[in-house]
């Protein structure tokens, strides 16, 4: 036996083994270890006394080296027992080699199995032991997040619960169980698709949670009302997420509910004072718009729409003499009639005052509007009891009905408002229908009349003169001074179009005082130019203005501004100023003559007139209406020369001088002249014209119309 013998086995030893087991290990380490194993197998097969166990312990060694592959053992086990004997030449005599070899190879192989068996129960048990440390922690962890979770669950301020697919709930947690009044078995005895419906929730509420239970969608979140164990309402913000098990398939339903309750009524009050009128709790402006925004929103087809704009007749003078608690109680009673008029549908508001408006979707036709019109006033007949008067109120409604397509809500309620005014000129106590010629009409006085009192601001108004002219020498005597206004957008309109506007309005007293003082600038240049020859100025003024006591002052203060004479100013007033009981238009004509200023009678024979009257009356002048002229000028004068020559007389008698308005011909200036007319005006000698054209006149200081009868 020689040492390169060993080694050798030993390298056959390691290339048999190499590639069979796990270890990475070169070939030249492995035989080094091998060799030292190869040592100890030869000392054992040859010594004196002879001890297997020495393969047992080879086995072990082979084993703790992890040299423990499935071909490792059978391919160690066929080289030891084929080529170990062959390393055991020097074996003692006597000494069976062979039979120790295989006691050898048999003992190693039970080592091997041996350390093998243990190992991989070590290994088992390690296993195991770490599965139950990692079972324990995850244990641990579970339980710590569960806690914290039921924690949060029971603690939450708001509202969670717990379903299965069919509704019923599993689990409701304390802020659940206070928002609804239900303990927790209450809670859990309960079905969501009986005890969690409320009667007006929307169909799309139901739908929804449909699709959710059938896994088609996630969560849902909404705004929903409930019923509390003890019949009260809640709203509530509801949220609700599905949960999926591990295939996906929906699990159960988890349920997040906030109490909005109180926002709710917050919300709804103030919607409600939005749009409600406190006094009567009727609609008020704000919902007419809103409605009739919503009627006006969709496509308009061939729908219809009806609004009846109510203003009542005479409120005022209850709330005057009454007082107000007692307008109050008597709108409260309209507002209740008017509501008992109409149906569900139909919108009933008060907008304001003692108007009020109805508006009616979907209309037939204006039948359907004059039906309820006659209701509204068969309703308003009975007399109204408001402590202890019974008040006969009686309401003016204008009724319009038209196409949703022909018109919008602007024009809508413009349209009805204008049309109810109609129905108080008419006499009120009626209702008028919606005409839309009319209305135009009306839309432009309205804006006219609106626009009016800026336009005095804004100097669109300005004054034409007309020479009012002696007859007798056709000397320029005075002029009268008529208002026009440059209207932005429709040119020039003469006072027909504005006056009685303006009378309406109130704004005549402006724009009236407005004239006063432009006419007596104007008188002021004249006589600063021409002195004596200057003219008289002559204004008219409504009768709305005799009722203002500070008319007096007023011309009192213009005359000393323009440091006129009085009596270089005419005011010209119609009978119809002078007409009713009232003392006070008398009392400031009076003062007005008291003060030195000329007072003329305008269009005098146009109207009631009275002569006696005309006694009492402190006035300078009769302006005879142009009526006369157009009576002189026929080929048969003679019983309009005779009429006019009598109130001649009676005027002169009376101190009054006369001018006769409109003459356009030489015959009617001929005729007046001849029975005694003093004064005359009319396009025969010149029509309205600028300040500067009476300039030119005075400036000609000549007669204004020769002998012939042309006008210069
Ligand atoms: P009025 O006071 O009777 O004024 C005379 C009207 O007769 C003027 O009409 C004048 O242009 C017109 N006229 C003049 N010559 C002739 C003629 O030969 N033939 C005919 N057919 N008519 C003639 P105008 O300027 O349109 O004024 C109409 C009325 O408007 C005035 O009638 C007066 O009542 C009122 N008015 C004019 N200016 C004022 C004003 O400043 N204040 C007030 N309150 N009313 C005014
Ligand atoms: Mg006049
Ligand atoms: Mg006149």
């Amino acid at each position: 036996m020689t040492h390169v013998d060993h080694e050798e086995f030993a390298w056959r030893w390691a290339e048999a083994i190499v590639g069979t087991s796990y270890v990475p290990i070169e070939r030249r380490v492995l035989a080094s270890r091998l060799l030292g194993l190869t040592h100890q197998l030869v000392e054992a097969a040859l010594a004196v006394e002879f001890d297997p166990s020495v393969g047992r312990q080879v086995g072990v060694d082979m084993v703790a080296a992890h040299f423990t592959g499935t071909e490792t053992l059978r391919e160690t086990l066929a080289l030891i027992a084929e080529e170990l004997p062959g390393l055991l030449d020097s074996a003692p005599p006597g000494v069976d080699a062979a039979g120790r070899v295989a006691q050898l190879v048999a003992s190693m192989a039970a080592g091997y199995a041996g350390a093998l068996r243990e190992r991989s129960l070590d290994e088992q048990d390690a296993i195991y032991r770490a599965g139950l440390r990692a079972r324990r922690q995850a244990e641990q962890a579970l339980a710590a997040s569960e806690a914290k979770f039921r924690a949060m669950f029971t603690e939450a301020a708001i509202g969670i619960a717990i379903a299965d697919l069919e509704g019923n709930i599993t689990d409701a947690n304390s802020a659940m169980q206070r928002m609804f009044g239900y303990t927790y078995d209450e809670f859990t005895q309960l079905n969501i698709l009986s005890a969690m419906v409320h009667p007006e929730d929307a169909a799309s509420v139901w739908e929804t949670y449909e699709e959710l239970i059938r896994g088609k969608r996630d969560h849902f979140r909404m705004e929903k009302r409930y019923y509390r164990s003890d019949g009260g309402e809640i709203w509530t913000h509801l949220s609700v997420s599905l949960v999926r098990d591990e295939a996906g398939a929906p699990a159960y339903q988890v349920a997040l509910l906030e109490d909005i309750s109180e926002r709710r009524r917050l919300q709804n009050k103030l919607e409600y004072q939005a749009y409600h009128d406190p006094l009567t709790a009727l609609a008020n402006r704000q919902m007419v718009t809103e409605r009739l925004g919503q009627i006006f929103a969709g496509p308009a087809g061939h729908r219809r729409v009806g609004l009846c704009f109510l203003d009542l007749d005479g409120f005022k003078v209850v709330n005057d003499s009454l007082g107000h608690d007692a307008g109050d109680q008597l709108l409260k009673t309209v507002a209740s009639r008017l509501t008992r008029c109409c149906s569900a549908g139909q919108l009933v508001a008060r907008m304001g005052g003692d108007e009020f408006v109805i508006v009616v979707e979907d209309t037939a036709g204006a039948a359907d509007m004059a039906a309820l019109a006659d209701k509204v006033l068969a309703a308003m007949a009975e007399p109204i009891r408001v402590g202890d008067h019974e008040l006969n109120v009686t309401t003016s409604i204008g009724v319009v009905e038209l196409a949703v397509a022909d018109t919008n809500p602007e024009d809508l309620l413009q349209a009805a408002d204008i049309t109810m005014y109609r129905a108080k000129r008419d006499g009120k106590a009626r209702y008028v229908m919606y005409d839309r010629n009319r209305n135009e009409r009306e839309v432009a006085r309205f804006t006219l009349s609106a626009t009016m009192l800026a336009a005095v601001e804004r100097g669109e108004f300005f004054l034409e003169y007309q020479p009012l002219v002696g007859l007798a020498d056709r000397v320029l005597r005075g002029v009268e001074a008529l208002v026009r206004w440059r209207h932005p957008t429709f040119g020039v309109l003469g006072p027909e179009r504005f006056i009685d506007l303006a009378a309406e309005s109130g704004s005549i007293v402006q724009l009236g005082r407005w004239v006063l003082a432009r006419a007596c600038e104007q008188a002021r240049a004249w006589h600063d130019a021409f002195g004596a020859a200057a003219p008289f100025v002559s204004v008219n003024l409504a009768p709305r203005q005799l009722h203002e006591p500070a008319l007096v002052d007023d011309v009192a203060k213009i005359l000393l501004d323009n440091r006129l004479d009085p009596s270089s100013l005419q005011l010209e007033l119609t009978e119809q100023a002078l007409m009713g009981d009232e003392a006070g238009p008398l009392t400031v004509l009076t003062k007005l003559h008291d003060l030195g200023v000329r007072i003329a009678l305008d269009d005098f024979g146009t109207g009631y007139w009275n002569l006696p009257d005309l006694r009492r009356l402190p006035i300078t002048e009769l302006k005879l209406a142009g009526s006369f002229a157009v009576g002189l000028q026929s080929p048969s004068p003679l019983a309009d020369q005779r009429i006019v020559a009598a109130l001649v007389d009676v005027a002169h008698a009376l101190g009054l001088t006369v001018t006769a308005e409109g003459i356009e011909t030489p015959t009617q200036l001929e005729r007046f002249r001849a029975v005694g007319c003093d004064t005359g005006q009319g396009a025969l000698f010149a029509p309205p014209g600028a300040a500067e054209e009476i300039d030119a006149l005075l400036r000609a200081a000549s007669p204004l119309c020769d002998v012939s009868g042309e006008s210069l």
